[in-house]
């Protein structure tokens, strides 16, 4: 079961992976954008680490609905706003409920993706992050509605998100910078799918 207090856990593990990864993630960015993915991407986390206590504090949804605001008032550029769009969908999903078991987490992620696609006006295979939450979702859907246990379907989730992330390197940019690079960022990694797997991962290595 997930609450605040899980959440922020897993928060501030995400984030030491983000940090980790400064050097890989501004090099494909740079590549495929402008370089400053890392930079938008950690400092979102640093400031939801900064604002730990205050998180804690609140319910679940309403700690979404706060993690968003954060977001969006603190990282520029397109992940700013697809995030805090992420996470404000999320709440209305989570509504006044304390807790999430794997079911309602699945719903949450769905939420979050959705949100994802309104806000960016975007569909799989237009190499973004997109790319890997999808095949993460739907793979936990998946395995969710097979009954797999909580485990076996975490790990397809996983699984989904690494496949996807990969699955970038070949695709052409229909969205974000990339497609305005001669070659359509074809050849690398889409930066945005990878700090979305990063965050799956984690995701479902603290679960399980
Ligand atoms: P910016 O491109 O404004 O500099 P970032 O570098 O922080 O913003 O984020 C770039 C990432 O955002 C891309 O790698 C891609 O994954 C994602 N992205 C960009 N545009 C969209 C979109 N319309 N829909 C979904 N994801 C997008
Ligand atoms: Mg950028
Ligand atoms: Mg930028």
């Amino acid at each position: 079961k997930i609450t605040s207090k899980e959440y922020v856990e897993y928060i501030e593990l995400v984030t030491k992976k983000i940090e980790e990864n400064k050097d890989y993630i501004t090099k494909l960015d740079s590549i495929t954008g402008d370089g400053d993915h890392w930079v938008n991407i950690n400092m979102g986390f640093q400031k939801l680490v900064e604002n730990k206590e205050l998180l804690l504090s609140l319910k679940l949804g309403d700690m979404f609905k706060k993690i968003g605001m954060l977001i969006m008032s603190t990282v520029g550029g397109s992940s700013g706003v697809l995030y805090g769009s992420a996470f404000i969908g999320a709440a209305k999903t989570i509504g006044d409920k304390e807790e999430m078991d794997i079911n309602l987490l699945c719903d949450v992620l769905e939420a979050e993706l959705n949100a994802i696609m309104e806000r960016g006006n975007a569909k799989p295979n237009f190499k973004t992050m997109i790319d890997s939450m999808y095949p993460a979702v739907n793979a936990l859907k998946d395995a969710l509605d097979k009954k797999l246990d909580d485990y076996d379907a975490l790990q397809a989730m996983k699984q989904g998100a690494i496949d996807g992330m990969n699955s970038t390197k070949d695709m052409e940019a229909v969205r974000g910078r990339a497609c305005y690079q001669p070659n359509k960022g074809v050849g690398h990694l889409d930066p945005g799918a990878v700090t979305m797997c990063y965050q799956l991962e984690v995701l479902v290595d603290y679960l399980c």
